[in-house]
């Protein structure tokens, strides 16, 4: 009996397609193959095999079965369902899944070595080369290491005297050594990760919150229970998720000195043959532990054991283009199919997770203080209305003189800023106008180091134009606000003789340059760093005593859902930096609004407070984590036909009990590349299946081939 093999495609299709497997090809689900689609060939993924019954018209037969590893069947059944879930084609979590299976491998090397064969004619300079060729090196090196022409090199290779092989650079990854000893714990370290350890001692799913302030430990305990997941199984594999890639290069070197080996690196910064090499090793199980961004959740794990997910709360574990989707939640996810302990680590935990730890389905360990001395910064609210800075400056006198405090002492200032450039707007004086991309509804930013406004949505820039594009008039476009770049220059002016560095994406481009700055900050050869949320977290700055936020109210402004529990986050996070070790620390947050619950919370380190009062408000709203949400973006270039198709959107509508539909209403960006942009919002009570609900609404639409419809569940973008 033949059989019919269902073939998942990396591409935005609604569904498998049905092949028919040819005789004697012994395909197994998981399985990597080439099929027709149309006139070509492509690679997909065999997620289902079952028996022909005979009278169905024919398929077209599977091309062939690729020599590559096949993806487990736990990432397989982790694509269908993160699919189901997004309400998107499961071909897209398909498509993440296999980046690493489609990137080039490593290319080979040409070395030459020596054969044995000796030179018919041996001279003074072939002598030399035959010296060296001891080592396989490639030819050039050769030729330079013997001192001579790469001729001489060619003729020894003609002669056959040296051999010429290629090899491809794809070390294999060392296994951790379990036999190390990791840090001393402190009792409440000890007890954090005993609990950790006896969960991922049984096997199966479980989900931890691991709750504590900024350098409590989080880490060393979750490295504990990372080595009493590798000792319990040979095989098992341990992931640990980054919000940020700056964020990874830290991590990573912590588990390289306590495992005694370099772990797989995984995000966008590492090149596509170094992916390669960590998607193989992983599919083969060589590679143990895992350290990188949101899409790590998607590798090929055999068998994976511990997912920890660090610094939990983070936004930038949504992704919010291509496949929608949240990396905590779906890492809780994958963690059920695996069978696998899930961490979630933080010192200002999600109120999602928050919320399942009050109610048990979470395990809640937390962890007291900070390890040691070091004790948690004094903060100190500087009411902006009471001491302003001066015109056209943005930092208040009290801030700058506890810089110049810092300063003399020899200890470290971070200026904190959430935001890139040099001012976010600039407008015409003489009439007004504001400064746009063209196709876009956003404002452009000023970068002094480039001289560019630039669209941070889009990328679009352009060079900051010597008259106003709209009324011509000449020198009259101002720099509202300030941006890193501004803060930077006010600090350089007010203390000339300091070490003053940036630190956001656009100073710091990749991996390699964000672990040079932190080094260097971490050495103590920096006195003032004006830094964006990438220098927010995570880091150990140890002569670090000052941080200053320039402007605290900023995250308030945006109004969406998680606007105060973001800005609590991201100061508390911000604060935390001060003070480690043996030198106490002190915060000072700019603010108009110091009586704000947000900044009463920091200033008293009342976490639980904030919390409770926030939660509160999500429940009397029915807003999560006490209900559910969920956004359809629509865009397209036309605006009647978008208004018009959102319009049946609205009335096909299913009418479902313990669901509401708010919108159609214009996006706050109504224009994104020409493209304008309307929403709905989608509120469920908990119990609602709000993924089912959002697919049977969009089964029941067809959009316009120029209308695109975006699902977000959960959205943490409201624009
Ligand atoms: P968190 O992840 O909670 O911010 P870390 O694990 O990074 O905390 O710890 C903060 C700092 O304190 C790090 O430099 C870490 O090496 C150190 N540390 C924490 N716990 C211990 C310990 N038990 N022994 C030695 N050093 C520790």
């Amino acid at each position: 009996m033949s059989r019919i093999a269902s073939v998942l495609i990396p591409m935005p299709l609604p569904e498998a397609f049905d092949y028919a497997e040819p005789e004697g090809m012994g395909l197994e689900p998981g399985d990597q193959v080439s099929v027709p689609l149309g006139p070509r060939l492509i690679r997909g993924v065999v997620v289902q095999l079952r028996e022909a019954l005979g009278g169905n018209r024919p398929l077209k037969p599977v091309a062939e079965r690729l020599a590559e590893p096949p993806l487990p069947p736990g990432t397989v059944e982790f694509v269908q369902w993160a699919a189901r879930y997004a309400v998107d084609a499961p071909g897209q979590p398909l498509a993440i899944a296999l980046r690493g299976a489609r990137a080039p491998k490593p290319r080979p090397v040409r070395m030459v070595a020596a054969t044995g064969v000796l030179p018919a004619r041996p001279t003074p300079a072939r002598s030399r080369v035959l010296e060296a060729a001891a080592i396989a090196m490639p030819p050039a090196d050769l030729a330079r290491a013997a001192g001579v022409s790469s001729g001489v090199v060619k003729g020894l290779v003609d002669e056959g005297v040296l051999a010429v092989r290629e090899v491809t650079a794809d070390p294999a990854f060392a296994p951790p050594d379990l036999g190390r000893a990791g840090a001393e714990l402190n009792p409440s370290q000890a007890a954090a990760a005993e609990g950790l350890s006896a969960m991922v001692a049984p096997g199966g799913f479980a989900v931890a919150l691991l709750d504590g302030v900024t350098g409590s430990g989080k880490t060393e305990v979750y490295l504990e229970a990372a080595a009493a997941a590798l000792a319990r199984d040979p095989g098992a594999q341990v992931l640990i998720l980054l919000p940020e890639i700056a964020l990874t290069q830290a991590v990573i070197a912590r588990v390289a000195r306590r495992f005694g080996a370099e772990p797989g690196e995984w995000h966008s910064d590492v090149a596509p043959p170094g992916r390669r090499r960590v998607w193989e090793a992983v599919a083969a199980g060589s590679c143990r532990i895992v350290v990188g961004a949101r899409s790590a959740l998607f590798l090929p794990f055999r068998k994976l054991s511990l997912i920890v997910v660090d610094e939990e709360h983070d936004g930038s574990f949504k992704q919010e283009d291509g496949f929608i989707y949240q990396a905590r939640d779906l890492a809780v996810a994958r963690g059920k199919i695996e069978d696998a302990l899930v961490v979630l680590a933080s010192a200002t935990p999600s109120l999602e997770s928050l919320r399942n730890a009050e109610t048990g389905r979470y395990r809640w360990l937390r962890l007291a203080a900070r390890h040691g001395t070091a004790r948690l910064p004094d903060i100190e609210l500087v009411d902006l209305r009471q001491t302003p800075p001066e015109a056209g400056r943005w930092l208040s006198p009290p801030l700058v003189q506890a810089m110049g405090e810092t300063w003399a002492r020899g200890e470290q200032s971070l200026l904190f800023l959430n935001r890139r450039g040099y001012a976010p707007l600039v407008l015409c004086k003489a009439c007004g106008e504001r400064m746009t991309a063209p196709d876009t509804d956003s404002w452009l930013v000023e970068h002094r180091y480039t001289g560019r406004l630039v669209c941070h949505l889009t990328g679009f820039s352009m060079p900051k134009p010597a008259a106003c594009p709209h009324c011509g008039a000449k020198e009259s476009l101002v720099s509202i606000g300030p941006g890193v770049e501004r803060v930077e220059e006010e600090a350089r002016a007010l203390f000339p003789e300091a070490r003053i560095a940036v630190f956001s994406s656009d100073t710091v481009f990749d991996a390699r340059e964000a672990r040079r700055l932190v080094e260097t900050m971490a050495a103590g050869e920096i006195d003032i760093l004006v830094a964006t949320q990438a220098a927010a977290k995570g880091h150990n700055f140890p002569k670090l005593t000052l941080v200053g936020v320039v402007d605290a109210d900023l995250g308030l402004r945006g109004g969406d859902l998680r606007a105060a529990e973001r800005t609590y986050q991201l100061l508390a996070q911000a604060t935390g930096r001060a003070g480690r070790k043996d030198r106490p620390g002190r915060a000072l947050l700019q603010t108009y609004a110091p009586e704000h619950a947000v900044m009463q919370a920091l200033k008293a380190q009342d976490r639980d407070a904030f919390v409770a009062a926030e939660m509160a408000e999500r429940e009397l709203a029915g807003l999560p984590p006490f209900g559910r949400l969920a956004a359809v973006i629509g865009s397209g270039p036309d605006a009647a036909q978008l208004d018009a198709f959102m319009q049946g959107m609205a009335a096909a509508a299913p009418n479902t009990p313990g669901v509401e539909v708010y919108g159609p209403a214009d996006a706050p960006l109504g224009l994104v590349r020409g493209r304008r942009r309307k929403r709905f919002l989608v509120r469920a009570d908990r119990g609602v299946d709000l993924s089912a609900y959002m697919a049977a609404w969009r089964a029941r639409v067809r959009p316009p081939g120029q209308i695109r419809v975006a699902i977000d569940i959960d959205p943490y973008s409201f624009l």
